[in-house]
């Protein structure tokens, strides 16, 4: 069904049996807030707030991020706004902050990992902007972590947070508290995901990243492209196994990675249990199409057979006859 022409849908969609799946955006910069609402997206899953500190020399202060987080809200006062954390090193270099040179860097200092050491100012008055942000009326605010690969990490990022609150309050600042949760994007929060849904709201799972680590092949190697590719079995059964652990815990689990955004996909996604998928805005007509055409006991079982299948190309062959 790819390329064909799709109607855009501004309401939220369900299965045929009534199942909604929320189908949602990536951002990169509030600019890009105009073409998610005309392409019919229900919120914001992906704010990447990289791009707020690139092309400069110093980073946003506390206000400038603040306005910018109240201007994603307000695009979508009905909808929700996942706001991730800065999330720089591997693949997103900000020169003004990169001293250090690292041999392998996707291995490296990322994520949630410098926000905790040399990052964290910068962490701390990013969750003050972001407090500050959801006492705005509009929208609903969804703050998340990326690349968290131990509970310890998430335990002490949820601590920066508490932090962040306090000094709001001594400051007499209004402030609430966001939902937050983790991306999904590391092995060890797969097998963690159990300890590390029970203290979260949400999870999203960052297939670009989850992929590259589950298969030990970078994302930018285009010799090894074969095995970064979210469909083996081996990717599909991480993605599973967080459904479950984010399920069995009250928690809510989207996808944020490229997978999201693969209209051909979506009716295994749906079938996985994902509750939410955030792609690229042009692609999310077709997805909500496809999420209107799907029933999820027959996605279920699509999903059944994907996950026991020993290869790619059995994946491949499983979806393809399913279309
Ligand atoms: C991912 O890793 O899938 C993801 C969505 O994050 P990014 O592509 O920004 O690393
Ligand atoms: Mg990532």
């Amino acid at each position: 069904t790819a390329g064909r022409d799709v109607q855009v849908r501004h309401d939220p969609v369900q299965t045929t049996d009534g199942v909604e799946i929320e189908v949602a955006a990536n951002l990169g910069t509030t600019a890009e807030l105009d073409g998610a609402i005309e392409q019919g997206a229900d919120g914001i899953g992906l704010y990447r707030t990289e791009f707020l500190f690139l092309d400069r020399d110093q980073p946003p202060d506390e206000d400038e991020q603040f306005e910018s987080y109240v201007e994603a809200l307000e695009a979508f006062p009905e909808g929700r706004l996942v706001v991730r954390t800065l999330d720089i090193g591997g693949d997103k270099p900000i020169p003004y902050l990169d001293a250090k040179e690292e041999e392998n860097p996707f291995l490296g200092n990322r994520g949630i990992r410098r926000s905790l050491d040399e990052d964290s100012d910068l962490f701390e008055t990013q969750l003050r902007a972001l407090l500050r942000a959801a006492a705005n009326g509009d929208g609903r605010l969804s703050v998340m972590f990326p690349l968290v690969s131990t509970v310890e990490e998430l335990e002490t990022a949820l601590d920066v947070v508490d932090a962040a609150a306090e000094s709001l309050a001594a400051d007499g600042i209004d402030y609430d508290r966001p939902e937050l949760g983790i991306m999904i994007e590391t092995p060890a929060a797969v097998m963690m995901a159990n300890e590390l849904a029970s203290r979260v709201d949400f999870f999203s799972i960052g297939t670009n990243d989850l992929s590259q680590y589950v298969m030990a092949a970078s994302r930018e190697n285009d010799a090894v492209a074969h095995l970064h590719d979210p469909l083996h079995p081996a990717v599909l059964r991480a993605i599973d196994r967080s459904v479950d652990a984010a399920h069995d815990n009250d928690a809510w689990i989207g996808m944020c990675g490229e997978m999201a955004g693969d209209p051909t996909v979506t009716e295994l996604l749906v079938g996985l249990g994902l509750d939410e998928l955030s792609m690229s805005a042009v692609t999310i007509p077709e997805v909500k199409a496809e999420v209107t055409e799907t029933d999820t006991e027959s996605a279920r079982a699509l999903a059944e057979r994907a996950l026991s299948a020993s290869t790619k190309s059995e994946v491949r062959e499983i979806i393809t006859d399913s279309q």
